[in-house]
């Protein structure tokens, strides 16, 4: 541990834990590549902790009123928009994304708890009058319990806020696991709840690794998981969560495809395949990796791409640079392992990020921006989802050519496609098989008043992220037909019940 080394610990009960963890892990700065921090891994037993705080709390944040729930949002929000650039600056320095980028996310999660603000309007029932004699049914939603949200390193404070207000507007208690890579803007985000006057305890934060999640499944008191993370993970969870009766949201892995067609306008695609594969140096569950080019525009394609790519600066993520290092070094040699792998399988190394002048410290785990061109479906680059800074193009002949090799590929996340002819694009909207689309668009993240989710192996479960879904997936409904008697109506009847 450096010098500089912080301690960081689970958040419980609107404080910080003051036990003794039996196992820690280490935090980087991957800008230089040295330890920032020590991170206290929850065992079994600490999770259990801290899910009893959740459990406590939430039988009294439940029965809040919901114009006081709306209140503290609305209080939250302000202080997320307050502290945004020191949220920001927290990322940058444990996850490695430039600082624009890191505010950018900050920014996308406080639509979220914008969009929860509405939450008196949300969880509105429905009511019928009069369905039978003097009988009327409505229906209600009720909050859940204890929720567990446990996040990927890629989106620190995003992630997160895609889950934990709305499941606090709905009356839920929260318990969330980030992610040990970079766990400190999660801490951060939870303090603020304190300040904006929510009861101590009803968002608690647990860190750890496989041992805090297996708990967090298998505790009798955690009613819902929200997971975002790769694939194997999201399948295991989900498998193990309905197991154990829980309901379950786990959003997996992505390798997004975006087909440009002859007809489009092959500057502005040039610019959307740099920003959308390299941007957050490509470690984006919705950065597209895989360029499908329609015949017969990929060379000249391919040549603005490049073009555009000499310009890019690769480096500290606090520096003003485009691109930002990866998580890990461990992460790095993986990527760079994939582009090694990419030439020995034949395809065509374009742009080397190997090779690459980095602004910043030597130690930092760089990898520059790289460009495969003639990837084949069955090469490693393509089949497996690298998570880094590496776009692979795919030549095809035809729409139909682009759009089966889409459809074939076993992630669902993002995709789309480049075109003028809205015809094809209408075409395209129908017949992919891929749950968020974008049409000029490279990075289809729908506003938080729609929901956010993939298909296929991208998610496991029934629910997307925000948006209504949000609401009902954080809530129970019920419905209740009620009769108020009045002496004219009455008398013995055995008859199932029917409406007259
Ligand atoms: P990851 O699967 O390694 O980790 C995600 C979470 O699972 C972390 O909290 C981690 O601590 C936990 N975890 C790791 N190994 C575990 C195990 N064996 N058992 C139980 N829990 C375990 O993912 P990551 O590397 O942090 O994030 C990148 C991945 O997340 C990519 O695959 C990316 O596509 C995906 N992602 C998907 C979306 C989406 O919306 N579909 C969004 C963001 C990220």
């Amino acid at each position: 541990m450096s010098t500089e080394s912080k301690r960081i610990t689970h958040l419980v009960g609107g404080g910080y834990w003051t036990g003794v963890a039996e196992r820690t892990s280490e935090v980087y700065n991957p800008a230089t590549g040295q330890v920032s921090g020590e991170l206290d891994l929850a065992s079994a037993a600490t999770v259990d902790e801290v899910v009893k705080v959740a459990h406590e709390t939430s039988k009294t944040w439940g029965q809040t009123s919901l114009t006081k729930r709306a209140q503290v949002l609305f209080a939250y929000r302000e202080l997320v928009n307050r502290d945004k650039e020191r949220i920001a600056a927290i990322i940058t320095a444990e996850h490695g994304k430039v600082l624009s980028d890191a505010l950018g996310e900050v920014t996308r999660g406080l639509e979220v708890i914008e969009f929860a603000c509405g939450i008196p309007h949300l969880m509105k029932g429905g009511y019928s009058e009069g369905v039978s004699t003097k009988v009327d049914v409505y229906s209600i939603r009720q909050p859940l319990g204890v929720c567990a949200v446990i996040s990927p390193f890629n989106f620190p404070a995003m992630v997160p806020m895609w889950f934990v207000p709305i499941a606090v507007a709905c009356g839920n208690s929260v318990v969330i696991k980030p992610s040990e890579k970079d766990p400190s803007a999660a801490n951060a985000m939870a303090e603020l709840w304190k300040e904006a006057g929510l009861p101590d305890g009803v968002v608690n934060v647990v860190h750890g690794d496989k041992e805090a999640v297996d708990r967090l499944l298998e505790h009798p008191d955690i009613k819902s998981v929200s997971f975002v993370g790769s694939t194997p993970i999201a399948k295991y969870v989900y498998e193990n969560g309905t197991k154990n009766g829980k309901r379950v949201q786990a959003l997996g892995g992505a390798k997004n495809h975006m087909i440009v067609l002859p007809d489009a306008d092959l500057d502005l695609a040039a610019d959307a395949a740099v920003n959308a594969g390299f941007g957050s140096a490509g470690e984006r569950c919705m950065a597209i990796s895989a360029l499908v080019a329609v015949e017969p525009i990929a060379d000249e394609l391919i040549s603005k791409i490049k073009d555009r790519m000499a310009k890019l600066k690769t480096g500290d993520g606090t520096r003003g640079c485009d691109m930002g290092p990866l998580v890990t070094g461990q992460h790095r040699d993986k990527v760079a392992g994939y582009v090694a792998a990419g030439v020995e399988e034949g395809a065509e190394l374009v742009v080397d990020g190997r090779e690459g002048d980095f602004d910043g410290a030597a130690d930092g785990f760089w990898l520059g921006p790289t460009l495969f061109d003639k990837v084949a479906p069955e090469m490693s680059i393509y089949t497996d989802e690298i998570f880094g800074p590496v776009l692979s193009v795919l030549r095809t002949p035809s729409y139909d050519a682009a759009l089966a090799i889409v459809n074939a590929n076993p992630y669902g996340n993002g995709t789309a496609i480049f075109t003028n002819d809205g015809g094809a694009a209408r075409r395209f909207q129908n017949e992919v098989e891929v749950g968020m689309v974008g049409i000029n668009v490279p990075i289809p993240v729908p506003m938080a008043y729609y929901s956010f989710g993939g298909w296929k192996n991208s998610l496991f479960g029934d629910t997307h992220a925000h948006g209504t879904e949000g609401v009902h997936f954080f809530t129970r409904g019920k419905v209740v037909t009620s009769r108020w008697l009045d002496p004219s109506h009455g008398g013995i009847n055995l008859g199932f019940p029917t409406h007259d």
